[in-house]
This record gives structure tokens, C-alpha cells and sequence, in this order.
């Protein structure tokens, strides 16, 4: 029996060598006979031995299979070699064809491998920084063998759909309508600002990259070689770069401006400035031809409420231009409220708002703090901010923040020391801190909200202030803070508390709670460290032991 030959169907990847794959350059090598268009021939020569190369022009692409499937019937292994991916545009399918009029099946036919390649949407995109990201799809702009209006047809979807969309075949010396109706089709969906990427003969030697708009794409080279890449309506320019962020939702914590950036929250807003759903975004490249700026929020016109006037009298429809297409960026709003710091009651009306505010999406969860903690998804935080304050709540941060918990002062009885709390609050409160840092301010010696164990402890007493520092206010080891200061005039008070907390803000390691921080330094503005802490044997339990 005749040895029975094997198709190679190899996708070699973007055109140079360091991008072809592994099994690509096997086969290739494996094969006697390699089958390809000219100039994809000469992109893989580096890795041609003895086989015999057969190379012809762009439209014989038929006969070229047809060829191959003939050599390797007559027991030849053949190498069919495609650009990118064979199976993108390539001639993987081309190869089944021809086979299956043959009545070619896997079990008894010859053998076919179809080598996978980087295809172009994945090497262009490698340049222009991260424009993919999202969901994506490719279309080609060659109505050589697919009628234009089906092309265009799902060019609208596309745009309609907010897709990131690779455009292959853009244009040829004959065929250059198509990129122009392409792009006054998607002009009707997304901004002229969304980011365009041109790549031409990525990974050659006649690479170009361009970085433009939507609006300026077709004042700039466009041919046979290159794909264009454009963006979703929220992908963004950063640093000559496009980049479309992972999601449509974002974290975004009030007072965010105090709060760090761990990489955990890199998706809140002030990590993303040139974010779409925010006032006056502006981000500039540098040499890149476009400036991304906030899309336009479509407004009514006076000409559309014309036509709609002119709709509603003569009783027959007039088009109206169809929308730009502007997904909402829906944030994780996380933030807490209490009723206030020298307060506790909550009213009626401030639990319907809290029910209204969080709705069927959001969470509520009550804190050791005394506060309750909020997660509502939206897209409008200050709509947000503004119905719970309107409701008299104290809205502050969430994460390593400065909080103020104070007692009641027995229902407002005791009310002497209450606004020098609330100037602490107004100055303190919602700071960022290198670890979660509570002041606890109770109104008399019973302490009964237990500021001594809290970071930093201040109880009014005679009408003058104890202080007490350093409390390990959790774990098997908790113990209270100790006292530094007995009597502090109350005009003193929040310039000490103040300097304290600089102090602590300023020198403290990242993660280092107050009392580490005190026992590490020995003493915080001039108040001396002292040991006061029993020792007793007992296991370490960190969290989850
Ligand atoms: N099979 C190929 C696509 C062939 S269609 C792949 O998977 O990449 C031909 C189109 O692919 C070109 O018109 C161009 O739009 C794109 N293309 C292929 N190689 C490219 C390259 N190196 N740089 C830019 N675009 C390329």
C-alpha cells in the first residue's frame, strides 16, 4: 500500500521569525513540498531546507489548494502556508473544501494538521499597547467574495454593539469605497475621539504604526497590509498607547483623592482620569494624532425636536440619526455612614433612604465601628452622596482611613466636649493612614464606648481631656491603650491629637498599626513608651488560624 501523505495547513504567525510557532516551523520542515502565495513564501525562507517550494500569486488561492490536497493524496507531506492564523482569512478552509469534494473523511483520508498562528488582530494589537481587551470581533473588508451589504450589515452590529473591532483586507489600490462607508457607519455609533489603531506589516520590515481617531482615520496610509483596530467606547489613549479597560465597572470610593492605590483597587476612577463617565477628561499622547476626550453626551437638538414636531403633525415617521452608542461605566460605590459621630439614632426616615440607596443591587453590612458599610453599584455616586446627605447622615471612606467613634455624651447630657469630636471629624476624619486608625472620644471617666481601646483614646474628665495611646484593640492579645496624659486643657486638645496623627502618617511603616508604630519608635511626640502589656504565653492566631 502507498504510503499515505499529510496536509500541514501551518499559519506562520505576524512575518518574522520569532513569531512563528514551534510546530509551525516543524511542519514546515517536516514537509516535502511547501505550497504558499509568493511573498509569504519569502517571509518563511529562513526555514526552508530541500523542500521544494511552490509559490504563486494571490488569486490562484483554489488552485493552490486544490494542488496540495493532489500532492498529498499522492503520499507527499505538504506544508499550505498562510499569514497569521490559517484558519482567520487563511486557507484552512479553503484546504477542507476541496477535500470534502473529494469525499475526503478523517478516518480514511489523508491526514490533516492545522498548525494555529498569531493572527493579525493579536500581533497589531501587541503594538498599539492593549486595545483588545473586551470582546472582540474581526471583519474583512474584502466583498471579493462576500456581498458589501452584508459587510456593512454586520459593521452596524458591530458598532451598535459597542465591539472592539479588527478590520482586515481594510483597502486595496481597486477597492477603497469600502473603508469609507465603513467609517461613516461607524461614526452614527461611536465617538469621532474613539481610538483607532493602524498597523501596518506588523512584525516586517516595513512596520508603521499609527494612532488616531475615528474621525481622522482616512487621512493616513491604509492598504492591503494593514489592520486597523478600533476601539469600544471606552478604550482610551494613555502615553501614545490604546488601551480598553477589562470591564464596564470600576470601584469608586468617596473621598477618593485620600486613598491609596493598592493594586486591588487600581480600577477606581482617580487610576483612570480620561474614564468616560467623567467631567472634562482630557488625555494627551504624546506624537499620537488624537486627543481623547469625553464622548459627546448626545443632547437634543433643535433640529430633532423639529423633526419630531414635523413626525407628530404630518403622522409620518422621519429617521431620526441613530444614537451613538456610550455604555454606561457602572461604578462599585463602597463607602459608610453613621448618624454622626456624637450620635447614635438612627430615624425612620434615614433607614428609608439607606433601603432606597442600596436597592435590589447593593449591600449593606453593619461594622465594629458603628457604621454600616454601603456597596451599590451605579453609575451616579453623587446622586448617591447627595440623597445621603440630604438624609443627615456622616458619610466617610472605607479602608485605611482615620474614623472617629465618640460616645453619645448621655443622649447629648453631656454635651461640653461634643464639638471639640466634631472638630476632630471635620479635621481628621476620612484621612488616609498607613493602617485603620479609630479615635475613640468618650464624654466622662465611665468610658462606656470604650475609647481606651481604641488607637487613640480621649475622655473628658472635670472639663479637661485624658489621653490614652496605643490600645491592640483586636486579637487574642488585645489590650487597652495606655495613659500619656492626664488633664489636657481643652484648647490643646485637637493641635495634640493633630500632631499625633501627622506624626504617625508620616513615619509609620505601610500596614503598621498605631501600637506597633509606638512600641517600634518608644515615643510619639514626647510622650514616652511604657510596657504595660502582661506577658503571656499564648499561640500566635492571625486571621484563618
Ligand atoms: N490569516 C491572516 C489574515 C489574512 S487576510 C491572519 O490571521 O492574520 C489579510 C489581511 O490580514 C491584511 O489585509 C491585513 O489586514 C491583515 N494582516 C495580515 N498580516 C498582517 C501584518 N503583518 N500586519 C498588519 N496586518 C496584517
Amino acid at each position: 500500500m502507498r504510503e499515505k501523505g499529510k496536509l500541514f495547513v501551518v499559519g506562520f504567525g505576524p512575518g518574522d521569525f520569532k513569531h512563528i510557532t514551534q510546530r509551525a516551523v516543524e511542519a514546515i520542515q517536516e514537509s516535502d513540498l511547501v505550497i504558499g502565495y509568493k511573498t509569504y513564501v519569502e517571509l518563511i525562507e529562513h526555514f526552508l531546507g530541500e523542500q521544494t517550494v511552490v509559490s504563486t500569486g494571490m488569486t490562484e488561492e483554489v488552485s493552490r489548494a486544490q494542488e496540495a490536497v493532489k500532492q498529498a493524496e499522492s503520499g507527499k507531506k505538504v506544508a499550505v502556508i498562510s499569514s497569521g492564523d490559517a484558519g482567520v482569512y487563511g486557507m484552512a478552509g479553503l484546504i477542507y473544501e476541496v477535500l470534502i469534494e473529494k469525499g475526503w473523511k478523517e478516518a480514511t483520508g489523508v491526514e490533516v494538521e492545522i498548525v494555529p498562528g498569531i493572527s493579525a488582530i493579536n500581533s497589531c494589537a501587541s503594538l498599539l499597547g492593549a486595545p483588545v481587551m473586551h470582546d472582540s470581533c474581526t471583519i474583512s473588508l474584502s466583498d471579493h467574495l462576500t456581498p458589501w451589504e452584508l459587510i456593512a450589515k454586520r459593521v452596524e452590529a458591530a458598532a451598535q454593539a459597542d465591539f472592539v473591532i479588527a478590520l482586515y483586507n481594510p483597502r486595496s489600490g481597486r477597492r477603497t469605497r469600502q473603508i469609507i462607508e465603513t467609517q461613516k457607519i461607524l461614526l452614527q455609533y461611536r465617538s469621532p475621539e474613539t481610538p483607532v489603531g493602524l498597523v501596518k506589516s506588523a512584525y516586517r520590515d516595513r512596520q508603521s504604526i499609527v494612532i488616531t481617531s475615528l474621525a481622522e482615520m482616512l487621512n493616513h496610509d491604509i492598504g492591503m497590509l494593514t489592520t486597523v483596530i478600533i476601539g469600544n467606547s471606552s478604550t482610551f489613549l494613555y502615553d501614545n498607547l490604546m488601551i480598553t479597560p477589562r470591564g464596564y465597572q470600576r470601584k469608586y470610593t468617596l473621598n477618593d483623592e485620600q486613598q491609596p492605590l493598592k493594586p486591588h483597587q487600581r480600577l477606581q476612577k482617580e487610576a483612570e482620569p480620561w474614564a468616560l463617565d467623567q467631567e472634562g477628561s482630557h488625555t494627551t499622547n504624546d506624537g499620537a494624532v488624537g486627543v481623547l476626550t469625553k464622548a459627546p453626551v448626545k443632547k437634543q437638538t433643535s433640529l430633532d425636536m423639529a423633526r419630531k414636531a414635523l413626525a407628530i403633525v404630518s403622522g409620518q415617521e422621519i429617521s431620526m440619526p441613530a444614537p451613538i452608542v456610550q455604555q454606561k461605566i457602572e461604578s462599585l460605590f463602597e463607602l459608610a455612614v453613621s448618624p454622626g459621630v456624637a450620635n447614635k439614632e438612627f430615624t425612620s426616615k434615614q433607614m428609608i433612604t439607606l433601603a432606597e440607596v442600596v436597592g435590589e443591587k447593593g449591600r449593606m453590612e453593619y461594622t465594629p465601628n458603628h457604621k454600616i458599610v454601603l456597596k451599590i453599584p451605579t453609575s451616579e455616586p453623587e446622586t448617591i452622596t447627595s440623597q445621603l446627605q440630604e438624609a443627615g447622615f456622616l458619610l466617610s471612606p472605607v479602608g485605611d482611613v482615620l474614623s472617629i467613634k465618640a460616645c453619645d455624651f448621655c443622649d447629648g447630657e453631656k454635651a461640653e466636649p461634643i464639638p471639640y469630636a466634631d472638630e476632630l471629624q471635620r479635621i481628621l476624619g476620612g484621612r488616609l493612614m498607613p493602617k485603620e486608625l479609630n479615635i475613640g472620644f468618650n464624654g466622662c471617666g465611665m468610658a462606656c464606648y470604650r475609647a481606651v481601646m481604641e488607637d487613640i483614646g480621649i475622655v473628658f474628665r472635670k472639663g479637661k481631656f485624658d489621653l490614652f495611646l496605643g490600645a491592640k484593640p483586636v486579637g487574642r492579645t488585645a489590650h487597652p491603650g495606655q495613659p500619656v496624659a492626664e488633664g489636657i486643657e481643652p484648647e490643646a486638645l485637637v493641635g495634640i491629637i493633630t500632631n499625633i496623627v501627622e506624626e504617625y502618617k508620616e513615619n509609620a511603616h505601610p500596614n503598621e498599626r498605631l501600637f506597633k508604630y509606638f512600641k517600634r519608635v518608644k515615643q510619639i511626640q514626647g510622650y514616652p513608651y511604657r510596657d504595660i502589656t502582661p506577658v503571656i504565653e499564648i499561640e500566635p492566631a492571625p486571621c484563618g488560624d
